[in-house]
């Protein structure tokens, strides 16, 4: 028999208690900096929407966020997000779920089933897989087009000039929905300054598609001068999360 009462909490339940103060902490924490970053940038804090990036992090994770209030969550790998979505779906908590990492033509289909919005796409082969793809599981799917900052397609994202041409093509898919634009600031380049191209790439896709709204831009690094450029969703795992160990793929 164990010497510990039943009524005492279990070693899980402990670990529990602990991670969802910590995590309660860190979203305290980076809410304070959205607030700072939007009176600084004269705008309100209701327009910036925070997506947890919960990449290498367990589906009991995303739990204990939704509990805390938190309702967008960002996966950048299909093989870790669907099993993720699967094991969220059951617990009642009204969770949206982005994709944001580069997507391969042949995991479509997968992400379709899970993804409310697609964040990374990039090129007009994936729109027709993502439209068919959408169709097929009977849901409408939110598309960004991911533009590359710096002119680099190492990190996926068509230049800002061809932003357009993707947009028009996401509106002719039944199925998806243009929703704006989105971006990772390149290595090696001051985000503000990479960051100050997204108001116009925005207004570019919203003269093909005036229904987009969305700039999708700022990490845990750079969330500041993101919202500064206009972001309207911030993509943050590290500052919420934690600092992720390498995974081995
Ligand atoms: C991992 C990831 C993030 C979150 O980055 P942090 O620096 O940990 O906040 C945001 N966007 C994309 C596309 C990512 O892959």
């Amino acid at each position: 028999m164990s010497p510990t009462s039943s009524s005492e909490p279990g070693p899980s339940a402990a670990h529990r208690a602990a991670r969802r103060a910590e995590l309660a902490r860190n979203l305290a924490g980076v809410r304070a900096r959205i607030d700072a970053a939007c009176a600084a940038a004269g705008r309100d804090a209701g327009e910036v929407t925070l997506i947890a990036v919960t990449k290498t992090w367990p589906a009991t994770d995303v739990m204990l966020l939704g509990e805390l209030g938190v309702t967008d969550f960002g996966e950048n790998r299909d093989q870790e997000a669907a099993p993720k979505a699967a094991a969220c779906a059951g617990a009642g908590l009204p969770i949206r779920w982005h994709f944001v990492g580069q997507l391969q033509t042949n995991k479509a289909a997968s992400v379709a089933r899970y993804a409310d919005v697609v964040h990374s796409v990039d090129r007009l082969r994936l729109v027709r897989a993502l439209g068919a793809a959408a169709r097929a599981a009977g849901r409408e799917l939110t598309c960004l087009v991911q533009v590359s900052l710096d002119g680099d397609p190492a990190r996926g994202g068509v230049l800002p000039g061809a932003a357009p041409q993707i947009a028009e093509a996401l509106a002719a898919e039944p199925g998806l929905l243009p929703g704006g634009v989105m971006a990772v600031a390149p290595l090696g380049m001051p985000a503000a300054k990479a960051f100050a191209p997204l108001r116009a790439c925005l207004a570019a896709v919203r003269a093909v598609s005036p229904g987009a709204s969305i700039i999708s831009a700022g990490m845990s690094g750079d969330l500041e001068a993101a919202i500064e450029a206009g972001a309207t969703h911030v993509r943050i795992g590290t500052a919420l999360l934690g600092a992720r160990r390498p995974l081995v793929r």
